[in-house]
């Protein structure tokens, strides 16, 4: 009943994946603190060692508490089954583990998450795997950088850190073309701005510690699976179509059909990479799920506020909202997110890096940190902090230029917020 698709998103936010407690009756899930749980009998724990039968062995695979949330992320998502990892990072490493392979590659969009560029590019040439970053607004760049041993295709739905809008439906008519998997980081823009499924995405990864969870207490991330990827077809994906040795040969594509990848993912990926997510977490995660599309509304109305008058201060060279018609990407917010596009977006300070240092600085109400997605409204000087490590060129790629603060609204009084930052700009800019 939890999982009726015909229900709207408000219901299947509260819903989907949880039912009253069959021992107890308990509303609220549980959370159950259980490292381990009692196999019936020797037969019954054999079979669930087999990959025969579905259940509960050890917590590093699978928890009750945590199998709710998958089920409740990959519902809004409208995906086949969900995997839940300790970050978000650990969701990209999850996601990327079964189709790669030593010499193989990841192409990726320049604009994202300062983290994840420095994850693709420097950690992964650990495991032998590589990225290839393009432009992903410029599709012949996109389709040039595809070679043999392209393994996926990766960007942001809304992406960091200018909270630019990608065309998700022409970059999936290129990943398909090539017969490679789309992962889209769905984390910016949440399922109720953007199903990246809708638009041709193969596999959609989240950082939960951000919009999801919605207010700074844990992190997590999520692998969420179509289902609708031919893992056969190309021979390029051993791991899901070739025989599995540490199951007795299994074949995870024919046996468990749409379900491979999520199968996968938790009898290989958790099982030896043990990126598990606690229990704990996970019921901080499913409070926050409860109240997501109200949040994002207000995320995006304040949005549009602040972002509005900020592009109407001199003090302010540019805005990047992509909410505002004078952005590049205004017209992609109808077609790849109708509700909005979002809570981030970054700004330029005519003072440049001397008034931004400034600025943050100078911010009251406004939370200086690393982060996004929370209740509070935060802001960040990526070139000095988040996007440190990356070139100038690179920076400058991916929308984070020194002159550049980004800032995630959040859901206090926008009329608060532009004091705030009014205040400031003040101080920064005499
Ligand atoms: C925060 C973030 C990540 C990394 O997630 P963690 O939970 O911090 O590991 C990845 N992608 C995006 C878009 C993010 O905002």
């Amino acid at each position: 009943m939890s999982d009726d698709p015909t229900f709207g998103f408000d219901t299947l936010q509260i819903h989907a994946g949880a039912r009253p407690d069959p021992a107890t009756g308990a509303r609220q899930t549980p959370i159950y603190q259980s490292t381990a749980y009692v196999f019936r009998d020797a037969d019954h724990a054999a079979a669930l060692f087999n990959l025969q039968e579905v259940g509960y062995i050890y917590s590093r695979l699978t928890n009750p508490t945590v199998a709710v949330l998958q089920e409740r992320i990959a519902t809004l998502e409208g995906g086949v089954g969900a995997v839940c990892c300790s970050s978000g990072h650990a969701a990209q490493i999850m996601a990327l583990f079964p189709l790669m392979g030593p010499g193989k590659n990841v192409v990726a969009s320049t604009r994202l998450y300062g983290g994840t560029v420095t994850q693709f590019s420097q950690t992964i040439k650990r495991f032998g795997w590589s990225a290839t970053f393009v432009d992903f607004d410029d599709l012949e760049a996109v389709k040039a950088a595809i070679n043999d041993d392209t393994r996926a295709v990766f960007c942001e739905s809304i992406a960091n850190p200018g909270g630019y809008i990608t065309d998700l439906d022409a970059i999936s008519a290129i990943s398909d073309a090539a017969g490679i998997p789309l992962i889209v980081d769905n984390t910016s823009a949440t399922p109720y701005l953007c199903r990246p499924f809708d638009h041709g995405a193969t596999l959609v990864v989240h950082s939960t510690t951000k919009y999801l969870t919605g207010n700074g207490t844990v992190t997590g991330g999520c692998v969420v699976d179509s289902g609708k990827f031919d893992w056969t077809a190309s021979g390029k994906f051993p791991s899901m179509s070739e025989p599995e040795p540490a199951y007795h040969g299994l074949k995870f594509h024919e046996t468990f059909g749409p379900l491979a990848f999520t199968f996968h993912s938790i009898a290989i990926g958790l099982r030896d990479l043990g990126m598990t997510m606690n229990p704990q977490g996970a019921h901080y995660t499913l409070m926050g799920i409860e109240t997501l599309s109200l949040r994002m509304q207000r995320h995006v109305e304040n949005a549009i506020k602040v972002a509005s008058w900020l592009e109407n201060d001199p003090r302010v060279d540019y805005v990047t909202y992509a909410g505002l018609p004078s952005s590049p990407y205004y017209d992609r917010v109808a077609s790849i997110c109708p509700k909005g596009a979002g809570g981030l977006f970054t700004f330029a300070l005519k003072g440049g890096y001397d008034s931004c240092v400034k600025f943050v600085d100078a911010v009251e109400l406004f939370s200086h940190v690393a982060n996004l997605g929370d209740t509070r409204s935060l802001i960040i000087h990526s070139a000095s902090t988040t996007h440190r490590q990356l070139t100038p060129e690179q920076q400058a790629a991916a929308g984070a230029a020194p002159n550049v603060v980004r800032v995630s609204i959040g859901i206090e009084d926008a009329d608060d917020l532009i004091a705030d930052l009014d205040q400031a700009l003040a101080k920064a800019t005499s």
